[in-house]
């Protein structure tokens, strides 16, 4: 992508009321804009990164036997009323309008309901299950306080897997293996060693839930950490009697802030038996469906991503979610320098390897100083200087050093780091 095409610009200034770290950056650097307080746009470099991340997750679902799909954004009062989820005093995140006929509907905060209303003309024996089905879907949900950027908006991209299975112990074993498949997206984005599984408030059918905690200042919860282990415990559950149950000890634990980047549910049979989602057995017994549960905020990881790994001088991603590997720069008006750039531009892209070129006429600081902005992990320069010693300039994000290589080890360097 060549710079003087992208329309978004880097900028120095925010909104005055945007007090997040994350989209005050992510709003400087050009990847998102602010819509109103907890609603942003995600620009042509913001999606790059969100659909990285998507990448890695699709990557984790498929393998777990996840088929995709994309439910409704309306939704159904009357459904929603059966598991008695209506109510604003049951879930006080409800966005509700009217079609023209009058009758109320529900804006997706989220999808246990339709998907397992909708399995009922699916799901009829036992030879039918399981089925596991995951969405990436914008979620709406009216948040009291978005004061944390994208982290927490009140319109975000959501991935929501839903399983569903005939037993208790069939459902367990998918659950433990979506246990790892959320640790292996976490490793993959590069929060593995930030990131812990943690202990939280359950709901109706189980005693805990499972989440998934990034620890940052940036985060809204508070979690009590084994660093050895590797295992965290919800501040909202932790009691002397829930760290005896799980082997912890008081000592062992350090208290931290942390965002909740997923969150993982076992539903039972209950949302199923509410619903009359049932199959019959081998023997032709009727049962209910057991349900798990199992989200990850695709744009709230963005932002905590953005958030970890900042620096002064700006954004810093990760290579497997970075909106491309490569920084280049032309420095000069020299027709020879652009010519060079040109051509570096094009075999870099004909080898696959992600590239924004900053083919604008602006200054060396300006340039650099954007490439820190927009957190590219590698920078190259090309300039009078690297022409005539028949080099390019090559430098990381998070490195001061540069290094001077010939094109072929140039190349050769990008695609070690880019695989
Ligand atoms: P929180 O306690 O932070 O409000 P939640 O328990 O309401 O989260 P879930 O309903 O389990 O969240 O949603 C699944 C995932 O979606 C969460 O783990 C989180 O990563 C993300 N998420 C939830 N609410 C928001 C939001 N307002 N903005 C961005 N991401 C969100
Ligand atoms: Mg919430």
């Amino acid at each position: 992508m060549r710079r003087s095409q992208l329309f978004t610009k880097t900028s120095k200034t925010f909104p005055a009321d945007e007090t997040s770290k994350n989209a005050q950056l992510l709003i400087k650097a050009g990847f998102i804009h602010k819509e109103m307080a907890g609603v942003y746009a995600y620009l042509p470099l913001g999606l790059m990164v969100i659909e990285n991340i998507k990448r890695i997750i699709r990557e984790e679902m498929n393998s777990l036997g996840g088929q995709e799909l994309i439910m409704t954004n309306l939704q159904s009062r009357e459904l929603w009323e059966k598991t008695d989820r209506w109510d604003d005093k049951k879930v006080d995140i409800w966005f509700k309008t009217k079609l023209k006929n009058d009758s109320e509907v529900g804006l997706a905060w989220s999808h246990e309901e339709p998907i397992t209303e909708m399995m009922k003309s699916f799901i009829a024996s036992y030879r039918d299950l399981p089925i596991y089905v995951y969405q990436f879907q914008t979620k709406l949900r009216n948040e009291l306080r978005a004061k944390s950027g994208i982290m927490r908006s009140r319109e975000f991209v959501m991935k929501d897997l839903y399983t569903y299975s005939k037993t208790e112990e069939d459902h367990n074993k998918i659950y433990d293996q979506a246990k790892k498949a959320y640790m292996n997206v976490f490793n993959k984005v590069g929060l593995g060693d930030k990131t812990y599984l943690t202990y939280a408030s359950g709901g109706s059918f189980t005693q805990f839930s499972h989440e998934f905690q990034t620890i940052t200042g940036a985060g809204e919860d508070t979690v009590f950490v084994d660093m050895q282990k590797k295992l965290a415990v919800n501040k909202e559950v932790l009691s002397d009697e829930v760290l005896k149950q799980l082997g912890l000890q008081k000592g062992d634990l350090e208290e931290m802030k942390a965002s909740e980047v997923g969150n993982i549910f076992s539903f039972g049979d209950a949302k199923s038996k509410q619903l009359g989602l049932v199959y019959t057995t081998a023997d032709g017994q009727e049962k209910p469906v057991v349900l798990g549960s199992y989200g990850i905020g695709v744009t709230r990881l963005m932002g905590v991503i953005a958030e970890v790994f900042a620096d002064e001088r700006g954004l810093v991603w990760p290579e497997a979610v970075a909106p491309a590997q490569v920084y280049l720069a032309a420095i000069g008006e020299d027709a020879k320098v652009k010519d060079k750039a040109d051509e570096l531009y094009n075999l870099l892209t004909e080898k696959g390897i992600g590239v924004i070129y900053d083919d604008r006429d602006e200054r060396a600081g300006e340039k650099f100083a954007d490439a820190d902005l927009m957190g590219i992990p590698q920078r190259i320069v090309v300039s009078d200087k690297t022409l005539a010693a028949d080099k390019f300039e090559l430098k990381s994000r998070t490195s001061k050093d540069t290094q001077q290589l010939d094109k072929e080890n140039l190349i050769k360097k990008l695609e070690i780091i880019s695989n």
